[in-house]
């Protein structure tokens, strides 16, 4: 830190990002991206015209990707608004609607990213604890008169809530933004954003980061009533209105051609994740029954910390968290079955 750092960011504690090797040399199991690549058809969209276009400011409404994103939905294009990953669409969501007056509640283990988010934006927030099962309960959240935001499923422990609870959630703040994060929603979780038609205060973020192989892309999206899009709009114009660069919008778009493509990417995941999640419990490991492209796993005779640094040693990624009630637990991201079957062997062999 310098001596020319505003005394207001002394404090700020930043988002610590998982490790991202350069050398790939590991079998990298720790920030979920997909282990499969982009659909095939998806390069063509690189084309030398898009190259050349580079030269231009991309489009700042980014209507093209926003339409078809929209017919997909069955939305307005007014009700979609794009930006440089997810996590820009959350940060302007905390700029949007929280302040002194408004606080903001999330679970007390969840993305690590809403407390930093409050805090640079010097928000109060009220985190609320997960209960024993490390289950967020809906009732928790209902009345709170908060801006709310929920990762369904949840990171890191892959549980998911049913869209009947958070319609319960939304119903019971009519005067607050309620926020799903939908990273992992593509795994097997419901979707709310077939909800965001009849509740103008929900708001659902999306990404292609995980399910559709783009997270060097960035590119995420947020879908809601044309009023909290239009506010949400308002900060983007003000701080970054060409968010998306005109490459990332070209390729988002052809994969939302290859609709086909990801889905199927989706279903072997799962596969995996099931068989993953059955050979490691074979081992004595202890889970949460995961929605999401990831296991959330602890094993009663090991320390967490230690078993991700022995991993590392045997050239296996995967993400340990220091922080006091997940302390025994490791996320592991699922890979391709080749990825998981290292990973169990070298296991079988520690244990
Ligand atoms: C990965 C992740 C994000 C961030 O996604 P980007 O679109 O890559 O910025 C947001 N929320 C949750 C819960 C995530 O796990």
């Amino acid at each position: 830190m310098s001596r020319y750092l505003s005394s207001r960011f002394a404090s700020l504690e930043e988002y610590v990002p998982g490790e991202q090797p350069q050398d790939l040399h590991y079998i990298k199991l720790n920030t979920n991206e997909s282990p499969y690549p982009p659909a095939p058809g998806v390069v063509k969209a690189v084309t030398q015209n898009e190259i050349d276009r580079l030269r231009l400011y991309s489009d700042p409404d980014c209507r093209a990707l926003r339409e078809a994103l929209a017919a997909q939905y069955g939305v307005s294009s007014a009700n979609i608004i794009c930006g440089n990953g997810s996590d820009e669409m959350l940060s302007f969501l905390f700029i949007a609607f929280c302040d002194a007056q408004t606080g903001v509640s999330y679970p007390d283990i969840s993305y690590g990213f809403y407390s930093v988010f409050a805090d640079i934006n010097r928000i109060a927030a009220q985190e609320v604890p997960l209960r024993g099962d490390l289950s967020i309960c809906a009732d928790d959240y209902c009345g709170l008169d908060r801006t709310i935001v929920i990762a369904n499923p949840n990171a890191p422990t892959g549980l998911c809530l049913s869209a009947a609870d958070i319609e319960r959630i939304v119903q019971s703040n009519p005067n607050n933004v309620v926020v799903i994060d939908e990273a992992y929603v593509d795994f097997g979780g419901e979707s709310v954003a077939p909800l965001t038609k009849k509740y103008d205060n929900l708001l659902v973020v999306q990404t292609f980061s995980k399910s559709r192989s783009l997270a060097g892309g960035r590119l995420g999206y947020a879908i809601g009533s044309e009023g909290l899009i239009a506010d949400l709009n308002k900060i983007r114009n003000s701080t970054n209105p060409y968010n998306v660069d005109s490459l990332t919008k070209a390729v988002g778009l052809a994969s939302l051609e290859e609709q086909d493509y990801y889905d199927n990417n989706c279903k072997k995941i799962v596969a995996t994740r099931e068989y993953a999640a059955q050979e490691l419990q074979k081992l004595g490991f202890e889970m949460p029954e995961s929605k999401t492209n990831f296991l959330f796993a602890r094993h009663p005779k090991l320390a967490g910390k230690q078993l991700y640094l022995d991993l590392k040693a045997r050239g296996i990624l995967v993400r340990h968290f220091d922080m006091p009630r997940i302390l025994d637990y490791n996320r592991i991201t699922i890979g391709t079955p080749e990825q998981m079957e290292t990973l169990l062997k070298t296991l079988r062999e520690m244990i």
